[in-house]
C-alpha cells in the first residue's frame, strides 16, 4: 500500500499523466502527432501509465522513462522518423535475412528498424545475454525494461571506474560469444557507450544495428566490437588482446 502511494506520487510529479489524448498533447511539444497517437494507444491499453522525463537524446532516437503496469519502470525508445542515419539503417537492414525485403519510405525503414531492435533484444535474452527485456514495439516506439532505479539509468561503462574490471570483462566476453554462437548475432556497436553497469553486472543495450551472421559486414562489425572492448578493458587494467577475445568468441 505504501509502495502504491509512492508510485501514485511519482506519477503525479511526472510531466503528464495519461488520461486522454489531450493530456498528451498539452504537455508535450516533443512528440509529433503520430507518435503521440501511438503513445496514447499504448496508454489506453494500460501498457504505459505515465510518461516521465527524457533519459537520453540521441542522433537516431530519444529514450524516456515511464511507468507501466503495476508501477514497473519502463524505458521508451522513440526513433526519429527524420533520422539523419536513414541510409545506414537501410544498409544494415538489406543484408539481414529477416528484413531483406524491407523497402519503402523513411517511415517504413524506421519502423522496420524498431522491430529489428526488439527482435535482437529478444534473441539476446533467449540465449542468456543480459539486455533490457523488450516488451512491445509499435511503429517507431520500443518499450522495454528500465535498467536503473527511480528514473535514473544505470551508468554506462564509459561513466564508471571499475574497481574489479576482470569479472565484468569475462561476462562481456561470454555475452559476445553467446550472441555469436547461439543467437547468430553481431552487436555491431559494442563499446563502453552501449554497456550499462547494473548491480555490478554488465547489461548490453542499443541493439538496433545488430545483424545476423549472414550479413555481408558481420565479420567486420565483430572485429570492430572486439577492438572497442579490448581497448576499453585494457585501459581499465585487464590483460586481454583482440586475438584472444576473437578466439573466445569464435571457437567451436
Ligand atoms: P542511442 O545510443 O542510439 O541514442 P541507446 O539505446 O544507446 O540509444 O540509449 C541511449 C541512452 O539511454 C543509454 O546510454 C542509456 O543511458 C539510456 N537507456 C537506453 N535504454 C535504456 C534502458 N532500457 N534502461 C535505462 N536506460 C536506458
Ligand atoms: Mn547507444
Amino acid at each position: 500500500d505504501k509502495k502504491m502511494k509512492s508510485i501514485d506520487k511519482r506519477i503525479d510529479e511526472y510531466h503528464f499523466k495519461i488520461k486522454d489524448s489531450s493530456d498528451l498533447k498539452a504537455e508535450s511539444g516533443v512528440f509529433d502527432t503520430p507518435t503521440l497517437k501511438t503513445l496514447y494507444t499504448l496508454a489506453s491499453k494500460g501498457i504505459i501509465t505515465a510518461m516521465g522525463g527524457v533519459v537520453s537524446t540521441g542522433k537516431e532516437a530519444d529514450v524516456f522513462h515511464a511507468i507501466g503496469e503495476n508501477g514497473k519502470e519502463l524505458a521508451i525508445k522513440i526513433y526519429r522518423i527524420n533520422t539523419s542515419d536513414f541510409q545506414k539503417m537501410q544498409d544494415y537492414l538489406i543484408g539481414d535475412p529477416r528484413f531483406s525485403n524491407v523497402r519503402g519510405t523513411k517511415k517504413d525503414i524506421v519502423f522496420a528498424w524498431t522491430k529489428k531492435e526488439q527482435r535482437n533484444l529478444e534473441r539476446a535474452a533467449e540465449v542468456g545475454v543480459k539486455v533490457p527485456e523488450p516488451m512491445i514495439s509499435e511503429r517507431n516506439i520500443l518499450i522495454m525494461e528500465f535498467i536503473g532505479k527511480d528514473g535514473v539509468s544505470a551508468p554506462r561503462l564509459k561513466d564508471v571506474r571499475l574497481e574489479e574490471p576482470q569479472p565484468i570483462y569475462d561476462t562481456v566476453a561470454d555475452y559476445m560469444r553467446l550472441l555469436y554462437q547461439k543467437a547468430k548475432l553481431v552487436h555491431g556497436d559494442l563499446s563502453e557507450y552501449n554497456i550499462l553497469l547494473y548491480e555490478e553486472r554488465p547489461v548490453i543495450i542499443d541493439m538496433g544495428q545488430a545483424v545476423m551472421l549472414e550479413h555481408p559486414m558481420a565479420r567486420e562489425f565483430l572485429a570492430r566490437d572486439v577492438k572497442n572492448i579490448v581497448r576499453y578493458f585494457k585501459k581499465s587494467g585487464v590483460k586481454c588482446s583482440e586475438e584472444e577475445l576473437s578466439a573466445h568468441i569464435l571457437k567451436k
